[in-house]
């Protein structure tokens, strides 16, 4: 990785890391004539400390195989994004991933306690530390988390490890409304219970799901919430959510055993593809106390443009993901107008909520359109200044939303 950099640097090449390859913002895209520096070969878990609850991972670890071997000690890697099979610990690092426990247990930044970075000159830096407190200078660690690329390469991570929960418990809620699921989650979040899950399918997640899978969870409601504690008052809280949500007027279903496992799975990657169709993924978050708002502001958007709306949540977070689609016709070569105009209001919609651009997939290039609108000219100035500093030559991420206009795509 270092040498990577130098020639890089000496040849002013621009440089794309790449993970898995899975982000959903346009990260990954290779500048033209310049170099795509993967991280696939940086595949192994170099320690695992039960005493002090942490890992040392290279950045080309799969997150859900660090999960997995963390087990082993009756220990886990609590960031889960619904990726975690594939994605890797320096992708999830590099966007701050989020996931279904992070309702709970925080996103990746909560979990990062130090890393190993080459910068765009070549120098390996390491910043944080492997004790669990430690306050010494600037939060370098956290600046580097979320940072897509832009400062440097991160090559291995010190993660934090918690324990192995000893009890989980899970719920499903049908509902025959999407509104009514919100109102329920926002209940549940008055309750002061700590759900380790809380995320909502609307009634096309549900029907893409039965597609793809062939259950019949469209037929039991139009949209589902689905609820996890964890822990030793795993039983009690569910116990407390349970009388929470038939308060609310929901009816609750408990699922024990491998139908609960079943639910989460089909949650995480149940959902099939569609055929003939545009789609653009919308990924937003509101504050909670919005997230009824914002729920039906995303119909009525789509009812405006004629747009088929379809909308799952890690509802505990505020942060939604919406799919807005509508079918190929004959002759279109690109997606109808409709469908980014629906896209831009619900990205408006959700900074007027008091909410943000991106809730975890990051901006990438995707989402560099919003991004004054969101920090503010002065704001933006500021973090192209610290990119400055970090790559002068601007050679990282090209077209990520820290270079200046003058620096993009200027590779040979
Ligand atoms: C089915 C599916 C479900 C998903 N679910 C979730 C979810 O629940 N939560 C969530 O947050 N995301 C989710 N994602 C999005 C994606 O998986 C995450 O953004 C993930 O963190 C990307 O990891 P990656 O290894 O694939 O990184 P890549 O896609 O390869 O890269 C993503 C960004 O990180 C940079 N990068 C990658 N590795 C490094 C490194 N070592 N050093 C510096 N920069 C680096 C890249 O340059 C790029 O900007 C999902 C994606 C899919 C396809």
């Amino acid at each position: 990785m270092q040498t990577v950099m130098r020639v890089a640097g000496a040849l002013r090449l621009q440089v794309v890391v790449r993970g898995a390859g899975s982000g959903l913002s346009g990260g990954v895209v290779a500048p033209p004539g310049g170099v795509v520096l993967s991280t696939e070969r940086l595949g192994r878990i170099l320690e695992i400390c039960p005493e002090d609850e942490i890992a040392v991972v290279q950045a080309g670890v799969v997150t859900g195989d660090l999960d997995r071997a963390a087990g082993q000690y009756g220990l886990r890697y609590a960031p889960d994004p619904a990726s975690a099979d594939f994605s890797t610990v320096g992708g999830n690092v590099a966007t701050n991933a989020g996931g279904l426990r992070c309702c709970k247990y925080g996103v990746t930044r909560e979990s990062v306690l130090g890393l190993e970075v080459v910068l765009a000159d070549g120098t390996l830096l390491t910043v944080g530390h492997r004790t669990i407190k430690g306050v010494t200078g600037l939060d370098l660690t956290g600046l580097f988390v979320g940072s897509e690329g832009t400062l440097g390469v991160v090559v291995s991570a010190t993660v934090r490890l918690r324990p192995l929960p000893v009890d989980t418990r899970t719920m499903v809620v049908f509902a025959d409304s999407l509104a009514s699921v919100g109102t329920l989650v926002q209940a549940i979040t008055r309750s002061r219970v700590q759900p380790s899950a809380v995320e909502l399918l609307d009634e096309s997640s549900l029907r893409s799901i039965d597609d793809n899978r062939g259950t019949d969870l469209a037929r039991r409601g139009r949209a589902m919430l689905l609820l996890q504690t964890d822990g030793h008052g795993a039983t009690a809280e569910m116990d407390e959510l349970t009388q929470v949500v038939s308060a609310a007027g929901g009816a609750p279903h408990r699922l024990e055993g491998e139908e609960a496992d079943r639910m989460v799975e089909l949650r995480r990657s149940g959902r099939g593809s569609l055929k003939d169709t545009w789609r653009i993924g919308e990924d937003v978050a509101v504050p909670r106390s919005r997230l009824v708002e914002m729920l039906a502001a995303i119909g009525e958007i789509g009812a405006r443009h004629d747009v088929e709306v379809g909308c799952v949540a890690h509802a505990g977070d505020g942060n939604l993901h919406v799919g807005l689609s509508a079918p190929m016709r004959p002759g279109e070569v690109a997606p109808p107008p409709r469908i980014h105009a629906a896209a831009d209001m619900v990205v408006r919609t959700a900074l007027d909520l008091g909410g943000t651009i991106t809730g975890e997939h990051g901006v990438g290039a995707l989402k560099r359109p919003w991004l004054v609108r969101e920090l503010g000219h002065r704001q933006l100035e500021l973090q192209r200044a610290v990119k400055q500093v970090f790559d002068p030559a601007g050679i990282l991420a090209p077209d990520s939303f820290l270079a200046s206009d003058g620096t993009r795509r200027r590779s040979r």
